[in-house]
């Protein structure tokens, strides 16, 4: 199988790896904004090379995955340059925008729409790792305006990745993932803010923070370069979530001036279900 991943960082250097190991005559060639990127994807062995227009006319599969404003960008470009039987999928964590970009090309067909809700705050070949998308959920929109054929080549590369499929249509995948990830990594980025302000004046509040600390401002460290065309292109679903967490965080504050701690203990347990709700995900699937 001829494959070439256009952004060979986090997504594309992981799936990488897993391809080389499920598939072992596999061919994969890479394309890069970042000339650092594509060598140190070379040293790393995820790509035998950077593709030139021959490998992207040869190749079976496309996987794009970078930002979702490139992905806007590159997209029906990348369909102009493959072959008629060339599946192209891509990683964005947006969809609606990326569908509607390319509703009327020719080689809509050859398209497939997918997230992979897999990953970790870390950028670039370096972060990624093998066995990434095993047991983790890939979204996939629109499938029925990919052509029948290459449906079944994805969704056999994606079994065999071990992932699990979910179908929904793009508005529907914005709109939820505006809720599980989006405000998610807000809501983190605002938790780093506010301690780091607080830490000018006092040093020493690094030492007091513990894993519980760690572990809610750990997507405070994704890339601002990946996060902010994706709050761009979800700008509405986003602002929806931000107004009920603001009147959320607004009311726990009312409820502490009150001093009506019998509703903050309430407000607590009724949410300590999350547990019941989050049980059975693997530990290491992050939030994206
Ligand atoms: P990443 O590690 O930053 O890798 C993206 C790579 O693409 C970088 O090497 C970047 O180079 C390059 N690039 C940027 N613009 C380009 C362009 N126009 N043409 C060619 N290469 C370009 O990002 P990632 O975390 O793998 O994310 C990639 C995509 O997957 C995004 O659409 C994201 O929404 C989606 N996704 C991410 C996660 C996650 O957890 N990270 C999970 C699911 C889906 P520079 O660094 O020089 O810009």
């Amino acid at each position: 199988m001829n494959v070439v991943i256009v952004g060979i960082g986090l997504i594309g250097g992981s799936l990488a790896r897993d391809l080389r190991s499920h598939y072992p005559e596999i061919s994969i060639y890479g394309i890069d904004a970042s000339d650092a990127h594509l060598k140190e994807a070379i040293e790393l062995e995820l790509i035998d090379g950077i593709a030139s227009a021959k490998e992207l006319a040869e190749a079976d599969v496309l996987y794009i995955s970078i930002p979702v404003d490139a992905i806007v960008h590159e997209l029906p470009k990348l369909l102009d340059a493959i072959n008629d039987d060339t599946l192209v999928i891509d990683a964005g964590s947006t969809k609606s925008e990326i569908c509607r970009r390319i509703i009327n090309h020719k080689r809509r067909r050859n398209f497939l729409a997918s997230h992979p809700i897999a990953g970790t705050e870390f950028s670039g070949p370096s972060a990624a790792i093998s066995g990434l998308f095993e047991g983790k959920t890939n979204i996939i929109c629109e499938v029925e305006k990919t052509a029948f054929k290459l449906q079944e080549r994805a969704l056999s590369i994606f079994s065999r990745l071990g992932m699990r499929i979910r179908y929904m249509n793009p508005e529907a995948h914005d709109k939820h993932i505006a809720y599980v990830s989006h405000l998610s990594h807000i809501s983190s980025f605002m938790l780093g803010k506010t301690v780091i302000e607080k830490e000018k004046n006092e040093r020493d509040i690094f030492d007091m923070a513990g894993s519980g600390f760690e572990s809610t401002v750990r997507l405070a460290k994704s890339s601002p370069a990946m996060w902010t065309p994706i709050f761009e292109q979800n700008k509405e679903n986003v602002v929806e979530t931000l107004d009920e967490y603001i009147q959320n965080l607004e009311d726990f504050k009312q409820k502490l001036l009150d001093d009506n701690f019998e509703g903050i203990y309430n407000e607590m347990d009724n949410t300590n279900k999350i547990k019941a709700i989050l049980k059975g995900i693997p530990q290491n699937n992050k939030d994206r």
